[in-house]
Protein backbone atom coordinates (compact mmCIF):
# COMPACT_ATOMS: atom_id res chain seq x y z
CA UNK A 1 0.00 0.00 0.00
CA UNK A 2 2.34 2.14 0.74
CA UNK A 3 4.15 1.36 -2.58
CA UNK A 4 1.29 2.51 -4.26
CA UNK A 5 1.06 5.70 -2.82
CA UNK A 6 4.77 6.15 -3.18
CA UNK A 7 3.86 6.14 -7.01
CA UNK A 8 1.46 8.82 -6.54
CA UNK A 9 3.58 11.17 -4.39
CA UNK A 10 3.41 14.63 -5.74
CA UNK A 11 7.49 14.43 -5.63
CA UNK A 12 7.24 11.06 -7.75
CA UNK A 13 4.50 11.19 -10.07
CA UNK A 14 3.76 13.00 -13.04
CA UNK A 15 0.22 13.50 -12.66
CA UNK A 16 -0.97 12.34 -9.62
CA UNK A 17 -4.67 13.95 -9.88
CA UNK A 18 -5.13 12.11 -12.77
CA UNK A 19 -3.55 8.85 -11.19
CA UNK A 20 -0.60 9.53 -13.85
CA UNK A 21 2.41 8.55 -12.84
CA UNK A 22 4.87 8.66 -15.92
CA UNK A 23 4.98 7.30 -19.64
CA UNK A 24 2.36 8.97 -21.36
CA UNK A 25 -1.06 7.84 -19.41
CA UNK A 26 0.77 5.03 -17.08
CA UNK A 27 -1.83 4.91 -14.36
CA UNK A 28 -1.02 3.60 -11.04
CA UNK A 29 -4.79 2.56 -10.37
CA UNK A 30 -7.83 3.36 -13.15
CA UNK A 31 -10.11 5.81 -10.92
CA UNK A 32 -9.90 7.23 -7.55
CA UNK A 33 -12.99 5.03 -6.80
CA UNK A 34 -10.54 2.46 -7.16
CA UNK A 35 -7.81 3.59 -5.46
CA UNK A 36 -10.02 4.39 -2.56
CA UNK A 37 -11.00 0.28 -3.28
CA UNK A 38 -7.45 -1.21 -3.35
CA UNK A 39 -6.63 0.42 -0.04
CA UNK A 40 -9.24 -0.63 1.87
CA UNK A 41 -8.70 -4.11 0.23
CA UNK A 42 -5.06 -3.83 1.44
CA UNK A 43 -5.84 -2.91 4.67
CA UNK A 44 -8.15 -6.03 5.00
CA UNK A 45 -6.09 -8.51 3.13
CA UNK A 46 -5.10 -11.25 5.27
CA UNK A 47 -1.88 -13.00 5.33
CA UNK A 48 -2.86 -15.82 3.35
CA UNK A 49 -5.63 -14.06 1.16
CA UNK A 50 -4.53 -12.75 -2.90
CA UNK A 51 -5.96 -9.26 -3.95
CA UNK A 52 -6.26 -9.87 -7.82
CA UNK A 53 -6.10 -6.23 -9.83
CA UNK A 54 -7.58 -5.69 -13.11
CA UNK A 55 -6.03 -2.96 -14.82
CA UNK A 56 -5.78 -0.92 -11.69
CA UNK A 57 -9.35 -2.18 -10.07
CA UNK A 58 -9.66 -4.27 -7.50
CA UNK A 59 -11.70 -7.37 -8.71
CA UNK A 60 -11.55 -10.17 -6.21
CA UNK A 61 -9.58 -11.87 -3.22
CA UNK A 62 -9.04 -15.23 -2.80
CA UNK A 63 -7.70 -17.58 0.18
CA UNK A 64 -4.28 -18.70 -1.23
CA UNK A 65 -1.36 -19.31 1.20
CA UNK A 66 0.61 -17.17 3.67
CA UNK A 67 4.05 -17.57 0.91
CA UNK A 68 2.16 -16.49 -2.29
CA UNK A 69 2.10 -12.91 -3.63
CA UNK A 70 -0.43 -10.89 -2.03
CA UNK A 71 -1.02 -8.81 -5.06
CA UNK A 72 -1.53 -10.67 -8.49
CA UNK A 73 -2.08 -7.53 -11.38
CA UNK A 74 -3.12 -7.69 -14.69
CA UNK A 75 -2.96 -4.80 -17.20
CA UNK A 76 -3.65 -3.22 -20.52
CA UNK A 77 -3.48 -7.00 -21.76
CA UNK A 78 -6.15 -7.67 -24.87
CA UNK A 79 -6.31 -10.55 -27.05
CA UNK A 80 -3.69 -10.09 -30.00
CA UNK A 81 -6.30 -9.24 -33.11
CA UNK A 82 -7.42 -6.67 -31.11
CA UNK A 83 -4.51 -5.73 -29.56
CA UNK A 84 -4.07 -2.22 -30.60
CA UNK A 85 -4.90 1.76 -29.86
CA UNK A 86 -7.63 2.05 -31.63
CA UNK A 87 -9.81 -0.72 -29.49
CA UNK A 88 -7.60 0.21 -26.36
CA UNK A 89 -8.63 4.02 -26.25
CA UNK A 90 -12.11 2.52 -26.82
CA UNK A 91 -12.17 -0.14 -24.20
CA UNK A 92 -10.09 2.94 -21.95
CA UNK A 93 -13.07 5.07 -22.88
CA UNK A 94 -15.63 2.76 -21.57
CA UNK A 95 -14.06 2.85 -18.13
CA UNK A 96 -12.79 -1.22 -18.81
CA UNK A 97 -9.02 -1.14 -18.99
CA UNK A 98 -6.02 1.45 -18.05
CA UNK A 99 -2.91 2.06 -19.46
CA UNK A 100 -0.50 0.50 -16.88
CA UNK A 101 3.25 1.10 -18.48
CA UNK A 102 5.70 -0.76 -16.51
CA UNK A 103 6.52 0.45 -12.97
CA UNK A 104 3.20 2.61 -12.55
CA UNK A 105 0.41 0.27 -12.58
CA UNK A 106 3.08 -2.60 -10.67
CA UNK A 107 3.87 -0.23 -7.64
CA UNK A 108 7.30 -0.13 -8.30
CA UNK A 109 8.26 3.51 -10.01
CA UNK A 110 10.44 5.39 -8.11
CA UNK A 111 10.69 8.42 -9.97
CA UNK A 112 13.38 9.50 -12.14
CA UNK A 113 16.15 7.81 -10.25
CA UNK A 114 15.05 4.86 -11.45
CA UNK A 115 16.26 5.15 -15.43
CA UNK A 116 18.76 7.46 -14.25
CA UNK A 117 21.63 4.50 -13.67
CA UNK A 118 20.20 2.91 -17.16
CA UNK A 119 20.59 6.05 -18.74
CA UNK A 120 23.84 6.87 -17.78
CA UNK A 121 25.06 3.72 -18.56
CA UNK A 122 23.54 3.81 -21.80
CA UNK A 123 25.62 6.68 -22.47
CA UNK A 124 28.58 5.51 -21.12
CA UNK A 125 28.43 2.71 -23.41
CA UNK A 126 27.80 4.67 -26.36
CA UNK A 127 31.26 6.65 -25.00
CA UNK A 128 33.36 3.65 -24.88
CA UNK A 129 32.11 2.19 -28.12
CA UNK A 130 32.03 5.39 -30.33
CA UNK A 131 34.32 7.86 -29.14
CA UNK A 132 37.81 5.94 -26.99
CA UNK A 133 36.36 5.43 -23.53
CA UNK A 134 33.65 8.26 -22.80
CA UNK A 135 31.18 11.01 -24.27
CA UNK A 136 33.52 13.47 -22.14
CA UNK A 137 33.01 16.92 -23.73
CA UNK A 138 30.76 15.60 -26.27
CA UNK A 139 27.45 17.37 -27.44
CA UNK A 140 24.06 14.99 -26.46
CA UNK A 141 20.65 15.87 -27.99
CA UNK A 142 17.20 14.21 -27.29
CA UNK A 143 14.25 14.86 -26.96
CA UNK A 144 11.40 14.69 -24.29
CA UNK A 145 12.12 15.29 -20.23
CA UNK A 146 9.03 13.71 -18.54
CA UNK A 147 9.52 10.85 -16.33
CA UNK A 148 11.78 8.45 -17.45
CA UNK A 149 13.06 11.44 -20.12
CA UNK A 150 13.59 13.66 -17.42
CA UNK A 151 17.00 11.58 -16.28
CA UNK A 152 19.00 12.07 -19.49
CA UNK A 153 20.10 15.66 -18.39
CA UNK A 154 22.03 13.96 -15.00
CA UNK A 155 23.19 11.11 -16.74
CA UNK A 156 24.51 12.79 -19.44
CA UNK A 157 26.28 15.25 -17.34
CA UNK A 158 27.17 12.54 -15.22
CA UNK A 159 29.36 11.45 -17.80
CA UNK A 160 31.24 14.68 -18.71
CA UNK A 161 28.18 15.41 -22.06
CA UNK A 162 26.80 19.01 -22.39
CA UNK A 163 23.39 18.19 -22.66
CA UNK A 164 20.16 19.73 -24.98
CA UNK A 165 17.01 18.11 -24.16
CA UNK A 166 14.05 19.56 -26.85
CA UNK A 167 10.88 19.60 -24.28
CA UNK A 168 7.55 21.06 -25.40
CA UNK A 169 5.90 21.53 -22.08
CA UNK A 170 7.71 23.91 -19.74
CA UNK A 171 6.22 22.63 -16.52
CA UNK A 172 8.42 19.53 -17.28
CA UNK A 173 11.66 21.62 -17.76
CA UNK A 174 10.63 23.41 -14.60
CA UNK A 175 10.51 20.10 -12.51
CA UNK A 176 13.75 18.64 -14.09
CA UNK A 177 15.45 22.32 -12.71
CA UNK A 178 13.76 21.83 -9.31
CA UNK A 179 14.86 18.26 -8.71
CA UNK A 180 18.55 19.35 -10.02
CA UNK A 181 18.35 16.64 -12.90
CA UNK A 182 18.53 19.61 -15.59
CA UNK A 183 20.62 22.55 -15.07
CA UNK A 184 19.14 25.31 -17.11
CA UNK A 185 16.24 26.47 -19.14
CA UNK A 186 16.27 28.11 -22.57
CA UNK A 187 13.34 29.40 -24.81
CA UNK A 188 14.55 29.86 -28.16
CA UNK A 189 17.04 27.24 -30.20
CA UNK A 190 19.80 30.49 -30.21
CA UNK A 191 19.86 30.85 -26.67
CA UNK A 192 20.38 27.35 -26.07
CA UNK A 193 22.91 26.84 -28.45
CA UNK A 194 24.67 29.78 -27.44
CA UNK A 195 24.61 28.00 -23.33
CA UNK A 196 25.58 24.48 -25.67
CA UNK A 197 28.54 26.03 -27.46
CA UNK A 198 29.84 28.11 -24.14
CA UNK A 199 29.82 24.77 -22.37
CA UNK A 200 31.80 22.96 -25.23
CA UNK A 201 34.41 25.40 -25.05
CA UNK A 202 34.59 25.48 -21.79
CA UNK A 203 35.47 21.26 -21.83
CA UNK A 204 37.84 21.89 -24.45
CA UNK A 205 40.06 24.35 -22.52
CA UNK A 206 39.98 22.47 -19.24
CA UNK A 207 40.74 19.30 -21.16
CA UNK A 208 43.75 21.22 -22.72
CA UNK A 209 44.48 22.78 -19.01
CA UNK A 210 43.96 19.69 -17.49
CA UNK A 211 46.84 17.81 -19.67
CA UNK A 212 49.21 20.46 -18.48
CA UNK A 213 48.41 20.06 -14.85
CA UNK A 214 50.03 17.17 -12.73
CA UNK A 215 47.55 14.31 -11.74
CA UNK A 216 47.83 15.13 -7.96
CA UNK A 217 47.29 18.79 -8.29
CA UNK A 218 44.34 18.45 -10.57
CA UNK A 219 41.80 18.27 -7.65
CA UNK A 220 42.66 21.59 -6.60
CA UNK A 221 43.49 23.29 -10.27
CA UNK A 222 41.31 25.60 -11.81
CA UNK A 223 41.32 22.21 -14.40
CA UNK A 224 39.25 20.52 -12.29
CA UNK A 225 37.09 23.08 -10.92
CA UNK A 226 35.85 23.51 -14.79
CA UNK A 227 35.91 19.54 -15.44
CA UNK A 228 32.74 19.63 -13.20
CA UNK A 229 30.92 22.41 -15.24
CA UNK A 230 29.42 19.76 -17.88
CA UNK A 231 26.03 21.29 -18.45
CA UNK A 232 22.53 19.96 -19.57
CA UNK A 233 19.93 22.42 -20.92
CA UNK A 234 16.39 22.36 -21.47
CA UNK A 235 14.98 24.29 -24.39
CA UNK A 236 10.92 24.96 -24.66
CA UNK A 237 10.29 23.57 -28.09
CA UNK A 238 8.80 20.91 -30.21
CA UNK A 239 10.86 18.29 -31.27
CA UNK A 240 9.59 18.44 -34.89
CA UNK A 241 10.41 22.00 -34.89
CA UNK A 242 13.46 22.35 -33.47
CA UNK A 243 15.48 19.34 -34.89
CA UNK A 244 15.06 20.38 -38.43
CA UNK A 245 16.02 23.76 -37.75
CA UNK A 246 19.40 22.51 -36.07
CA UNK A 247 19.63 20.23 -39.69
CA UNK A 248 19.18 23.29 -41.30
CA UNK A 249 22.01 25.60 -39.10
CA UNK A 250 24.29 22.69 -39.74
CA UNK A 251 24.83 21.96 -36.14
CA UNK A 252 25.63 18.08 -35.41
CA UNK A 253 25.75 17.07 -32.02
CA UNK A 254 27.63 13.83 -31.56
CA UNK A 255 24.71 11.89 -29.80
CA UNK A 256 21.31 12.23 -30.99
CA UNK A 257 18.15 10.00 -29.37
CA UNK A 258 14.81 11.06 -27.92
CA UNK A 259 12.96 10.34 -25.20
CA UNK A 260 9.09 11.68 -25.95
CA UNK A 261 6.41 9.46 -25.44
CA UNK A 262 6.20 8.53 -28.93
CA UNK A 263 4.21 5.29 -28.09
CA UNK A 264 1.01 7.24 -27.73
CA UNK A 265 0.10 8.83 -30.86
CA UNK A 266 -2.91 10.21 -28.51
CA UNK A 267 -1.89 10.84 -24.73
CA UNK A 268 2.02 11.07 -25.57
CA UNK A 269 3.44 13.02 -28.80
CA UNK A 270 2.75 16.32 -29.16
CA UNK A 271 2.11 17.62 -32.96
CA UNK A 272 4.67 20.43 -33.74
CA UNK A 273 3.29 23.24 -35.76
CA UNK A 274 1.05 24.77 -32.77
CA UNK A 275 1.07 25.86 -29.33
CA UNK A 276 0.69 23.48 -26.61
CA UNK A 277 -2.69 24.84 -25.28
CA UNK A 278 -4.13 24.41 -29.26
CA UNK A 279 -2.84 20.72 -28.98
CA UNK A 280 -3.95 19.63 -26.30
CA UNK A 281 -7.68 21.06 -26.89
CA UNK A 282 -7.24 19.43 -29.99
CA UNK A 283 -6.38 16.21 -28.33
CA UNK A 284 -10.02 16.65 -26.37
CA UNK A 285 -12.13 17.52 -29.70
CA UNK A 286 -10.54 16.01 -32.22
CA UNK A 287 -8.81 12.89 -31.51
CA UNK A 288 -8.23 11.69 -34.88
CA UNK A 289 -6.90 14.57 -35.79
CA UNK A 290 -5.06 14.92 -33.22
CA UNK A 291 -2.96 11.41 -34.12
CA UNK A 292 -2.82 12.10 -37.47
CA UNK A 293 -0.82 15.34 -36.70
CA UNK A 294 1.10 13.79 -34.00
CA UNK A 295 2.02 10.91 -36.60
CA UNK A 296 3.19 13.10 -38.93
CA UNK A 297 4.61 15.09 -36.67
CA UNK A 298 7.20 12.09 -35.59
CA UNK A 299 7.92 11.12 -39.21
CA UNK A 300 9.14 15.02 -39.66
CA UNK A 301 10.85 14.00 -36.22
CA UNK A 302 12.64 10.73 -37.14
CA UNK A 303 13.78 12.11 -40.96
CA UNK A 304 15.60 15.11 -39.37
CA UNK A 305 16.97 12.60 -36.86
CA UNK A 306 18.35 10.17 -39.78
CA UNK A 307 19.83 13.20 -41.86
CA UNK A 308 21.66 13.89 -38.20
CA UNK A 309 22.51 10.54 -38.49
CA UNK A 310 23.88 10.74 -42.02
CA UNK A 311 25.90 14.08 -41.19
CA UNK A 312 28.02 11.42 -38.57
CA UNK A 313 25.90 12.02 -34.96
CA UNK A 314 25.68 8.81 -33.04
CA UNK A 315 21.84 7.94 -33.09
CA UNK A 316 19.68 5.16 -31.49
CA UNK A 317 16.23 4.65 -30.51
CA UNK A 318 15.98 5.08 -26.62
CA UNK A 319 12.75 2.54 -26.34
CA UNK A 320 9.92 4.70 -27.03
CA UNK A 321 9.08 3.38 -30.23
CA UNK A 322 8.98 6.60 -32.77
CA UNK A 323 10.98 4.34 -35.30
CA UNK A 324 7.59 2.70 -35.73
CA UNK A 325 5.66 5.03 -35.95
CA UNK A 326 7.67 7.04 -38.30
CA UNK A 327 7.91 3.69 -40.32
CA UNK A 328 3.99 3.64 -40.40
CA UNK A 329 4.13 7.85 -41.05
CA UNK A 330 5.56 6.57 -44.18
CA UNK A 331 9.60 6.98 -43.29
CA UNK A 332 10.38 3.46 -44.80
CA UNK A 333 14.07 3.82 -43.62
CA UNK A 334 13.67 4.63 -39.91
CA UNK A 335 14.91 1.78 -38.64
CA UNK A 336 18.18 2.96 -40.17
CA UNK A 337 18.42 3.80 -36.63
CA UNK A 338 19.20 1.03 -34.10
CA UNK A 339 18.09 0.25 -30.88
CA UNK A 340 19.70 0.69 -27.98
CA UNK A 341 19.72 -2.61 -26.16
CA UNK A 342 21.23 -4.69 -29.44
CA UNK A 343 23.50 -1.84 -29.36
CA UNK A 344 24.45 -1.42 -25.85
CA UNK A 345 22.46 -3.37 -23.76
CA UNK A 346 22.28 -6.72 -24.88
CA UNK A 347 25.74 -8.49 -23.31
CA UNK A 348 24.81 -7.53 -19.76
CA UNK A 349 21.02 -9.37 -20.15
CA UNK A 350 23.04 -12.65 -21.43
CA UNK A 351 23.88 -12.55 -17.70
CA UNK A 352 20.54 -11.46 -16.05
CA UNK A 353 21.79 -8.00 -15.47
CA UNK A 354 19.16 -4.95 -15.54
CA UNK A 355 17.79 -2.41 -13.39
CA UNK A 356 17.90 -3.72 -10.00
CA UNK A 357 16.01 -1.54 -7.38
CA UNK A 358 15.20 -1.57 -3.41
CA UNK A 359 13.26 1.21 -1.34
CA UNK A 360 13.11 1.80 2.72
CA UNK A 361 10.14 2.05 3.68
CA UNK A 362 10.66 3.19 6.70
CA UNK A 363 11.34 7.11 5.03
CA UNK A 364 14.95 6.89 6.18
CA UNK A 365 17.73 8.18 4.04
CA UNK A 366 19.76 6.39 6.38
CA UNK A 367 18.55 2.59 5.69
CA UNK A 368 19.41 3.39 2.15
CA UNK A 369 23.20 4.74 2.94
CA UNK A 370 23.56 1.37 4.69
CA UNK A 371 22.33 -0.56 2.05
CA UNK A 372 24.55 1.23 -0.16
CA UNK A 373 27.36 0.53 1.98
CA UNK A 374 26.63 -3.20 1.57
CA UNK A 375 26.14 -3.16 -1.79
CA UNK A 376 29.85 -2.12 -1.93
CA UNK A 377 30.92 -3.96 0.71
CA UNK A 378 29.44 -7.70 -0.52
CA UNK A 379 30.98 -6.67 -4.56
CA UNK A 380 33.90 -4.93 -4.01
CA UNK A 381 35.32 -5.74 -7.62
CA UNK A 382 32.13 -4.58 -9.19
CA UNK A 383 33.96 -1.26 -10.71
CA UNK A 384 30.60 -0.16 -12.35
CA UNK A 385 28.19 -0.55 -9.07
CA UNK A 386 31.28 1.22 -7.12
CA UNK A 387 31.38 4.23 -9.63
CA UNK A 388 27.74 4.75 -10.15
CA UNK A 389 26.92 4.34 -6.08
CA UNK A 390 29.97 7.31 -5.88
CA UNK A 391 27.65 9.43 -8.31
CA UNK A 392 24.27 8.29 -7.27
CA UNK A 393 25.06 9.79 -3.43
CA UNK A 394 26.99 13.08 -4.76
CA UNK A 395 23.80 14.08 -7.61
CA UNK A 396 20.36 12.02 -6.64
CA UNK A 397 18.12 13.79 -4.54
CA UNK A 398 15.77 10.94 -3.62
CA UNK A 399 11.80 11.49 -4.83
CA UNK A 400 9.37 10.00 -2.53
CA UNK A 401 10.68 6.91 -0.34
CA UNK A 402 13.94 6.75 -0.20
CA UNK A 403 15.33 4.25 -2.46
CA UNK A 404 18.40 3.21 -4.73
CA UNK A 405 18.91 1.38 -8.59
CA UNK A 406 21.55 -0.60 -9.66
CA UNK A 407 22.86 -3.10 -12.23
CA UNK A 408 22.93 -6.14 -10.65
CA UNK A 409 22.75 -9.36 -12.09
CA UNK A 410 22.10 -13.45 -11.39
CA UNK A 411 23.87 -14.72 -8.46
CA UNK A 412 24.81 -11.10 -6.94
CA UNK A 413 20.76 -9.74 -6.81
CA UNK A 414 19.55 -12.84 -4.33
CA UNK A 415 22.94 -12.66 -2.10
CA UNK A 416 22.38 -8.99 -1.77
CA UNK A 417 18.60 -9.54 -0.75
CA UNK A 418 19.14 -11.96 1.78
CA UNK A 419 21.61 -9.95 3.11
CA UNK A 420 19.51 -6.87 3.18
CA UNK A 421 16.59 -9.23 4.52
CA UNK A 422 19.31 -9.67 7.73
CA UNK A 423 20.00 -5.43 8.07
CA UNK A 424 16.24 -5.50 8.39
CA UNK A 425 16.33 -8.55 11.06
CA UNK A 426 19.29 -7.42 13.08
CA UNK A 427 17.68 -3.44 13.43
CA UNK A 428 19.98 -1.82 11.08
CA UNK A 429 18.04 -1.03 9.15
CA UNK A 430 14.51 0.24 10.71
CA UNK A 431 12.04 -1.33 8.52
CA UNK A 432 11.52 -3.72 5.72
CA UNK A 433 12.78 -3.13 2.25
CA UNK A 434 11.17 -3.24 -0.88
CA UNK A 435 12.80 -5.00 -3.41
CA UNK A 436 11.55 -5.10 -7.38
CA UNK A 437 13.36 -3.89 -10.27
CA UNK A 438 12.42 -1.73 -14.07
CA UNK A 439 10.48 -4.17 -16.81
CA UNK A 440 13.48 -2.97 -19.26
CA UNK A 441 15.09 -6.66 -18.33
CA UNK A 442 16.44 -9.54 -19.35
CA UNK A 443 13.99 -12.26 -18.82
CA UNK A 444 10.69 -10.82 -18.47
CA UNK A 445 10.10 -8.70 -21.56
CA UNK A 446 9.27 -9.60 -25.00
CA UNK A 447 9.21 -6.05 -27.10
CA UNK A 448 10.46 -6.69 -30.51
CA UNK A 449 11.24 -3.05 -31.06
CA UNK A 450 13.01 -2.81 -27.74
CA UNK A 451 14.53 -5.37 -25.26
CA UNK A 452 13.83 -8.38 -27.68
CA UNK A 453 15.17 -6.56 -30.98
CA UNK A 454 16.83 -8.40 -32.96
CA UNK A 455 17.05 -11.65 -31.25
CA UNK A 456 20.14 -13.69 -32.39
CA UNK A 457 17.03 -16.68 -33.13
CA UNK A 458 14.71 -14.36 -34.85
CA UNK A 459 12.47 -15.35 -31.62
CA UNK A 460 11.96 -11.38 -30.80
CA UNK A 461 8.11 -11.50 -30.60
CA UNK A 462 7.38 -14.45 -29.00
CA UNK A 463 5.87 -14.09 -25.70
CA UNK A 464 5.94 -16.70 -23.69
CA UNK A 465 9.19 -15.65 -21.51
CA UNK A 466 7.47 -13.05 -19.53
CA UNK A 467 4.57 -15.19 -18.87
CA UNK A 468 6.57 -18.10 -17.83
CA UNK A 469 8.76 -15.45 -15.37
CA UNK A 470 5.64 -14.24 -14.02
CA UNK A 471 4.35 -18.04 -13.50
CA UNK A 472 8.29 -18.59 -12.30
CA UNK A 473 8.15 -15.83 -9.53
CA UNK A 474 4.76 -16.27 -8.35
CA UNK A 475 5.44 -20.14 -7.43
CA UNK A 476 8.83 -18.80 -5.90
CA UNK A 477 6.54 -16.46 -3.57
CA UNK A 478 7.15 -13.22 -4.88
CA UNK A 479 5.19 -10.35 -2.36
CA UNK A 480 3.40 -8.73 -5.97
CA UNK A 481 3.57 -9.65 -9.62
CA UNK A 482 1.85 -8.22 -12.39
CA UNK A 483 2.00 -9.02 -16.45
CA UNK A 484 1.37 -6.19 -18.79
CA UNK A 485 1.16 -5.33 -22.22
CA UNK A 486 2.45 -2.21 -24.26
CA UNK A 487 4.62 -1.08 -21.36
CA UNK A 488 7.76 1.48 -22.99
CA UNK A 489 6.96 0.93 -26.74
CA UNK A 490 2.72 1.40 -26.80
CA UNK A 491 -0.09 -1.10 -26.75
CA UNK A 492 -0.13 -4.13 -28.73
CA UNK A 493 4.12 -3.89 -29.13
CA UNK A 494 5.17 -5.73 -25.90
CA UNK A 495 4.43 -7.86 -23.07
CA UNK A 496 6.38 -7.96 -19.79
CA UNK A 497 6.54 -8.93 -16.25
CA UNK A 498 7.07 -7.25 -13.05
CA UNK A 499 8.06 -8.80 -9.72
CA UNK A 500 8.14 -6.87 -6.58
CA UNK A 501 9.56 -8.98 -3.00
CA UNK A 502 9.50 -7.47 0.75
CA UNK A 503 12.44 -8.18 2.71
CA UNK A 504 11.25 -7.43 6.20
CA UNK A 505 13.89 -9.68 8.20
CA UNK A 506 11.39 -12.75 8.78
CA UNK A 507 12.82 -16.34 8.16
CA UNK A 508 9.95 -16.79 5.46
CA UNK A 509 10.93 -13.23 4.46
CA UNK A 510 14.78 -15.00 3.44
CA UNK A 511 13.34 -18.20 1.67
CA UNK A 512 11.35 -16.25 -0.30
CA UNK A 513 14.00 -13.81 -1.49
CA UNK A 514 16.30 -16.30 -2.11
CA UNK A 515 13.76 -18.19 -4.67
CA UNK A 516 12.29 -15.18 -6.18
CA UNK A 517 16.08 -13.11 -6.63
CA UNK A 518 17.14 -16.49 -8.22
CA UNK A 519 14.36 -17.64 -10.61
CA UNK A 520 13.65 -13.80 -11.61
CA UNK A 521 17.19 -13.13 -13.35
CA UNK A 522 17.69 -16.57 -13.86
CA UNK A 523 15.16 -16.22 -16.62
CA UNK A 524 17.08 -13.88 -18.13
CA UNK A 525 20.08 -16.36 -18.99
CA UNK A 526 17.96 -19.24 -19.65
CA UNK A 527 16.08 -16.84 -22.55
CA UNK A 528 19.36 -15.71 -23.81
CA UNK A 529 20.78 -19.20 -23.79
CA UNK A 530 17.60 -20.60 -25.56
CA UNK A 531 18.46 -18.28 -28.01
CA UNK A 532 21.61 -18.98 -28.87
CA UNK A 533 23.91 -16.21 -27.03
CA UNK A 534 27.27 -18.42 -26.01
CA UNK A 535 27.70 -15.45 -23.12
CA UNK A 536 24.53 -16.64 -21.57
CA UNK A 537 25.07 -20.32 -22.36
CA UNK A 538 28.43 -20.11 -20.78
CA UNK A 539 27.35 -17.94 -17.68
CA UNK A 540 24.46 -20.23 -17.43
CA UNK A 541 27.04 -23.38 -17.25
CA UNK A 542 28.90 -21.22 -15.00
CA UNK A 543 26.31 -20.92 -12.57
CA UNK A 544 25.29 -24.43 -12.94
CA UNK A 545 21.69 -22.96 -14.12
CA UNK A 546 19.87 -26.31 -15.04
CA UNK A 547 18.72 -26.42 -18.62
CA UNK A 548 17.24 -29.27 -19.57
CA UNK A 549 18.22 -29.29 -23.57
CA UNK A 550 21.76 -27.91 -23.74
CA UNK A 551 21.41 -24.82 -26.43
CA UNK A 552 23.22 -24.15 -29.23
CA UNK A 553 25.43 -21.20 -29.74
CA UNK A 554 24.49 -19.07 -32.85
CA UNK A 555 26.83 -16.12 -32.51
P1 LIG B 1 6.40 11.23 -20.15
O1 LIG B 1 5.09 11.13 -20.81
O2 LIG B 1 6.48 11.44 -18.68
O3 LIG B 1 7.27 12.34 -20.87
C1 LIG B 1 7.31 12.53 -22.26
C2 LIG B 1 7.67 13.97 -22.52
O4 LIG B 1 7.75 14.21 -23.91
C3 LIG B 1 6.62 14.93 -21.95
O5 LIG B 1 7.25 15.79 -21.04
C4 LIG B 1 6.09 15.65 -23.18
O6 LIG B 1 5.76 16.99 -22.93
C5 LIG B 1 7.26 15.52 -24.14
N1 LIG B 1 6.89 15.61 -25.56
C6 LIG B 1 5.87 14.98 -26.20
N2 LIG B 1 5.88 15.28 -27.49
C7 LIG B 1 6.93 16.11 -27.70
C8 LIG B 1 7.46 16.74 -28.84
N3 LIG B 1 6.93 16.58 -30.04
N4 LIG B 1 8.57 17.52 -28.67
C9 LIG B 1 9.13 17.71 -27.46
N5 LIG B 1 8.64 17.13 -26.35
C10 LIG B 1 7.56 16.33 -26.46
O7 LIG B 1 7.17 9.89 -20.56
P2 LIG B 1 8.54 9.28 -19.97
O8 LIG B 1 8.24 8.51 -18.73
O9 LIG B 1 9.58 10.33 -19.91
O10 LIG B 1 8.88 8.23 -21.11
C11 LIG B 1 9.28 8.69 -22.39
C12 LIG B 1 9.25 7.58 -23.41
O11 LIG B 1 10.25 6.61 -23.12
C13 LIG B 1 7.94 6.81 -23.44
O12 LIG B 1 7.63 6.45 -24.76
C14 LIG B 1 8.23 5.60 -22.63
O13 LIG B 1 7.37 4.55 -22.95
C15 LIG B 1 9.65 5.33 -23.01
N6 LIG B 1 10.37 4.60 -21.95
C16 LIG B 1 11.67 4.28 -22.18
C17 LIG B 1 12.38 3.58 -21.22
C18 LIG B 1 13.81 3.17 -21.43
O14 LIG B 1 14.34 2.44 -20.63
N7 LIG B 1 14.48 3.61 -22.43
C19 LIG B 1 11.79 3.22 -20.02
C20 LIG B 1 10.49 3.57 -19.82
C21 LIG B 1 9.80 4.28 -20.77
Amino acid sequence: MRMLMNNLDPDVAENPDQLIVYGGTGRAARSWDAFDAIVRSLRELKNDESLLIQSGKPVGKFRTHDEAPRVLIANSNLVGQWNNYAEFNRLERLGLTMYGQMTAGSWIYIGSQGIVQGTFETFAAAGRKHFGGSLEGKFVLSGGLGGMGGAQPLAATMNGAVFLGVEVDPVRIEKRLKSGYCDKIAHSLDEALKLIDAALKDRQRSRRESSDVDGQAREGSRAGRRANQSISVGLVGNCADVLPEIVKRGVVPDVLTDQTSAHDALNGYVPHGMQLEDALALRRKNPDEYIERAMQSMAVHVEAMLALQKKGAVTFDYGNNIRAQAQKAGVKNAFDIPGFVPEYIRPLFCEGRGPFRWVALSGEPDDIARTDKLALELFPENQTLARWMKLAKERIHFQGLPARICWLGYGERAEFGVAMNELVKRGQIKAPIVIGRDHLDAGSVASPNRETEGMIDGSDAIADWPLLNALVNTAAGASWISIHNGGGVGIGYSQHAGMVVVADGTDDSKRRLERVLTSDPGMGVLRHADAGYSRAIDFAAKQKIDIPMLPKPRD
